[in-house]
């Protein structure tokens, strides 16, 4: 069967087991086998009730369909495999969007999990910083972040590069930014605190000003590393560096990872060509 509550198919049960011990000259008990108990059980009879649901810490007499149980789900029930191995460093807000559209009276709300630090979140709760604040920072600059690598270059491209949080929902990044749909989706994290924010659906999210180095590829096989700052709104580099384009082959962005964003040659290597 599976469990009423939660669908869970495996359940805490109990066994009578014979096993080898190590007795004393009295015949009582003194020790396990060396192997331990596990490795000297010599039979094991049915298990038998009552059992509990790992998932949710429902008892149940019987394990047969349309058994009835004997107490409902616990409360902030967890079973120990679930919980992440950061779970003592990590933890969730969760943090209900409201995105507004004013000018055509347009709303719309999410609740987000967002993954944090433990430990960043209760220092700046420390210093009077709401969660709010808190929670948007964090937000914004992973975001930012993200919209600055190759893969969020492409998204930022498919929306007409005016990426605003209205994309961000429709296509959530989670693996990217750490933000999730669902408590599922965002594993048996604590939750640290909840806040209700308010933000305008097209804010553009995309980052303006990114230090990054330009490296361009000349016809006789030379190299130039430039310092630029590239705007990911609008895809333009500005450099204070003149270089002549019409010697330039090829020219890219080198991401602090390692990866790359061509140039478009046909801006003269002014801008990341559109992908
Ligand atoms: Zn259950």
């Amino acid at each position: 069967m599976k469990c009423r509550f939660c669908d869970g198919q495996v359940f805490v049960g109990h066994q009578v087991c014979h096993l080898d011990i190590l007795v004393d000259d009295s015949g009582a008990f003194l020790d396990n086998m060396p192997g331990g108990a596990e490795a000297s059980i010599y039979e094991s009879n049915t298990p038998f009730g009552p059992f509990q649901c790992c998932g949710c810490g429902a008892v149940y007499d019987e394990l047969k369909d349309g058994q009835k149980e004997t107490s409902g789900p616990i409360e902030g029930w967890k079973w120990p495999g679930d919980s992440p191995e950061d779970a003592d460093i990590k933890g969730l807000i969760v943090l209900t969007m409201i995105r507004e559209r004013p000018c055509e009276n347009e709303i719309w709300a999410d609740n987000l999990f967002v993954l944090v630090e433990k430990e960043a979140f209760q220092e700046s709760n420390s210093q009077f910083v709401s969660t709010e604040t808190f929670v948007m920072q964090t937000l914004r600059s992973r975001v930012q972040t993200w919209l600055a690598t190759p893969d969020g270059w492409r998204s930022n491209c498919c929306a007409s590069r005016d990426y605003n949080w209205g994309d961000l929902i429709n296509d959530l990044p989670s693996e990217h930014i750490q933000v999730f749909f669902t408590r599922d989706e965002a594993k048996d994290y604590d939750i640290l605190d909840s806040v209700s924010v308010r933000v305008a659906q097209d804010e553009l999210l995309a980052p303006d000003n990114v230090p990054a180095s330009l490296v361009l590829v000349y016809r006789d096989g030379h190299t130039d590393i430039l310092g630029v700052v590239v705007d990911f709104q609008d895809g333009s580099i500005s450099s204070n560096n003149f270089f002549k384009e019409t010697e330039v082959v090829e020219g890219y962005i080198q991401m602090a990872d390692g990866s790359r964003l061509n140039c478009d040659p046909e801006n003269d290597f002014r801008s990341i060509a559109e992908v």
